[in-house]
């Protein structure tokens, strides 16, 4: 196994255009779907998608994402994580495959879903458009999740903000949580499909098996039967890709609430934007109310304090 650096940042359209200028000497000619951009160089691969998300990989990946001031991991460590090999075929087994979201963003929720994905649904889900969602804006993801909830047996498990800042203020970290939703929501697929067993487990990586494992160990219950872990398994398996569409669709409706309960847009990610907007919050409503809507262990919560017209 070879670790490789992967860092997701989220990005405006103007930073997007100032990478293009930065990486113009080394942009590659072979674009993904849904890519707006891809840069090929010695140790660094960066992929901009239409979403906004840019994705820096390879031994230098971490480095550069940083330079752009935007990472929006809070902690670096936990990106870096290897690829496992699957079996051969893959990609057509019967899979429950398990995705999060929100784990970069200081306001909102942090969700994860998974889904059972047999071959008889595949040509279904393909139709209705289900596809790696890195590819996908926010409209069109939203779009094809309302299609395939009906359709795919699923979990969705949403951690709301106070909840987390509870269990990370008594010590819990964020992998920890995210590894204890993941196996719920596995769980909960396997419950729903019972007495049918699915071929094998995808889970999209974000720690390695031996770490997700000993987050796991107060849990009541482990799926531990065939399971595999693979960083952008979105595009490995459709349980996967489903999974990741129907909780970010979670997502942008979590944050559809959260702005008509605040009255303000509010921007996703854990940019200086971001500080912005928390200290206005910080201004107009008050501590309180701010923490109910974030990760308040984020650097974001000091940086708006000290933007805060209070202070
Ligand atoms: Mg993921």
């Amino acid at each position: 196994m070879i670790p490789i650096a992967n860092t997701v940042i989220q990005a405006t359209p103007k930073q997007i255009k100032a990478m293009q200028k930065t990486y113009l000497p080394h942009m590659s000619d072979k674009i993904p779907p849904g890519a707006i951009f891809a840069v090929k160089k010695t140790g660094l691969s960066i992929t901009a998608y239409k979403s906004g998300k840019v994705m820096f990989q390879g031994v230098a990946g971490e480095r550069e994402a940083a330079k752009w001031g935007t990472a929006t991991t809070p902690k670096a460590k936990s990106t870096k994580v290897s690829t496992s090999v699957l079996p051969p075929g893959f990609a057509s087994k019967n899979v429950a495959g398990s995705d999060e979201v929100g784990t970069g963003d200081y306001f909102g929720p942090m969700i994860v879903a998974a889904c059972y994905v047999d071959q008889a649904m595949m040509p279904l889900l393909k139709q209705l458009g289900v596809k790696d969602s890195k590819a996908m804006t926010d409209p069109e993801i939203c779009e094809i999740a309302k299609k395939i909830i009906p359709v795919v047996p699923h979990s969705l498990l949403l951690l709301p903000n106070p909840k987390y800042n509870e269990l990370q203020a008594k010590g819990m970290n964020q992998g920890q949580m995210k590894a204890i939703l993941h196996n719920r929501a596995l769980e909960n697929v396997l419950k729903k499909i019972a007495p049918v067993k699915p071929d094998a487990i995808l889970i999209d990586q974000f720690a390695e098996k031996n770490t997700y494992y000993r987050y796991l160990t107060k849990e009541a219950s482990v799926v531990r039967e065939d399971v595999f872990f693979a960083t952008k398994a979105e595009g490995l398996h459709l349980s996967v890709a489903a999974a990741s569409i129907i909780a970010r669709s979670r997502f942008v409706e979590a944050f559809r609430e959260m702005e008509q309960e605040l009255g303000l847009q509010i921007p996703k990610g854990a940019s200086s934007k971001v500080d912005q907007v928390a200290a206005d919050i910080l201004d107009t409503k008050g501590e309180e109310t701010l923490q109910r809507y974030t990760k308040w262990h984020f650097a974001n919560t000091d940086k708006a304090r000290k933007l805060s017209r209070r202070n």
